[in-house]
């Protein structure tokens, strides 16, 4: 069987007060430039699969369109078309969770499963809260989907490729993900559980979080599994983006 190919890409940047990702630094004048990523793997029996959809620039009210760089040219369905493929071999997508930056473009790929914890579902369905686009979901929330269990880790094509790991906290029903790969080895994906490395070792962060006590459970957790693994990607850390291989390049 040929390796699994895992591809990094940026959906796009937003730019964001120093003190919105990191609150404990306090600067609300520094902006940062962040990434939005969304990872693909090409998996030689399952496809191509997905794991986060970035955001949807048509979704995103006028008022914040001027924190996001992006381009239409960033968008999944363009950046898979690059190399070869189209948006319809698509067979999975796999959500860490549902804020706009993650779930944006699920409704490009109508024909696909969409793996995710129930809890974020039922957390994200309207009254939704700022960080939630309803937009985002109105046609997708009629897709396929297929729950992965609350809160045990969970193989989600059973040959350990894609490990999904419940790290509630940053949201109710958040997971991280472990890839596992032939020749690069593992990858440890903290999504929004992590935004930043300072995040594992310094949870004055999750002060301002509506539940700091599962943010700090989360990170004990991804402390455990970082041990591990070779690779860790935050989960919008603009210099850990910047030394990884980008789409056409991938790791396998
Ligand atoms: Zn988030």
């Amino acid at each position: 069987m040929e390796p699994v190919k895992f591809y990094i890409m940026n959906c796009g940047n937003m730019i964001t007060p120093e003190g919105n990702v990191l609150a404990a630094l306090n600067t609300p004048m520094l902006k940062l430039v962040i990434p939005v990523p969304a990872y693909l793997l090409v998996h030689p029996e399952q496809g191509l699969v997905l794991i986060d959809t970035g955001f949807n620039y048509d979704h995103i009210p006028d008022e914040m369109k001027a924190d996001i760089a992006w381009s239409p040219l960033l968008k999944i369905t363009e950046q898979i078309r690059k190399l070869g493929y189209a948006p319809a071999d698509v067979k999975h997508v796999i959500l860490s969770h549902l804020h706009f930056d993650h779930a944006g473009q699920m409704e490009d790929f109508p024909n696909a499963l969409f793996h995710m914890r129930k809890s974020e579902w039922e957390d994200a369905l309207p009254p939704s809260r700022s960080d939630y686009l309803e937009e985002d979901y109105k046609e997708a929330q009629f897709f396929q989907f297929e729950y992965i269990p609350e809160s045990m880790e969970y193989d989600v094509f059973g040959d350990g490729t894609v490990m999904s790991i419940p790290t509630p906290g940053h949201s109710k029903g958040h997971s991280s993900f472990i890839i596992s790969l032939r020749n690069s080895g593992r990858f440890l994906l903290t999504m929004d559980a992590a935004h930043m490395p300072q995040y594992m070792e310094d949870t004055s962060f999750f002060a301002d979080s509506k539940d700091v006590e599962g943010c700090k459970k989360s990170i004990e957790k991804l402390k455990e599994l970082k041990k591990e693994c070779d690779h860790i990607i935050y989960g919008h850390d603009p210099e850990t983006f910047s030394r990884l291989k980008k789409i056409p390049e991938y790791y396998n």
